[in-house]
């Protein structure tokens, strides 16, 4: 599992951070993230599910096939699944009893010349779902079972 193109994000200016100390955002509006996982950042942002590390990767298997993992870490735990229930390979991840990062691991694996293909495939599967959330229910989720 390999960390490819992570870059700085700023989810409040939905902007790419070059220059870390020319952006004036306080840091915890800026996430990590692979270059093709912003669509997913923004998402998960409005609903007030801050990620902090948003990465892909792929395993090889023994017979040279691939499968994808992704891998969401968020900024603040939680102690309900804030997002329901989650599509078909997704998952909360806990540590202490409390939700602190959301994972996909794919049900099945791929050949190389289509592993991009799968990335995008999933990756807009999961903006989908983001986008069938209601935002303020969400919100207030997250406040009734943050941190505070
Ligand atoms: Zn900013």
């Amino acid at each position: 599992m390999e960390v490819l193109q992570a870059n700085s994000y700023c989810m409040e200016c939905r902007q790419w951070v070059t220059d870390g100390s020319k952006h004036e955002c306080p840091i915890k509006h800026r996430a990590l993230i692979d270059t093709n996982m912003s669509g997913v950042a923004d998402r998960l942002y409005a609903l007030g599910v801050v990620p902090m590390i948003a990465f892909y990767g792929f395993s090889n298997d023994a017979d040279d096939t691939y499968r994808l993992r992704i891998s969401i870490d968020l900024h603040q735990s939680f102690i309900h699944e804030v997002l329901g229930g989650l599509p078909r390979g997704w998952e909360y991840c806990r540590d202490d009893g409390r939700i602190n990062s959301l994972e996909f691991n794919d049900w099945h694996s791929c050949f190389e010349e289509d592993a991009d293909a799968r990335v995008s495939e999933i990756i807009k599967e999961f903006e989908e779902f983001l986008d069938s959330r209601d935002i303020e229910g969400t919100r207030a989720l997250t406040l009734l079972a943050g941190d505070q």
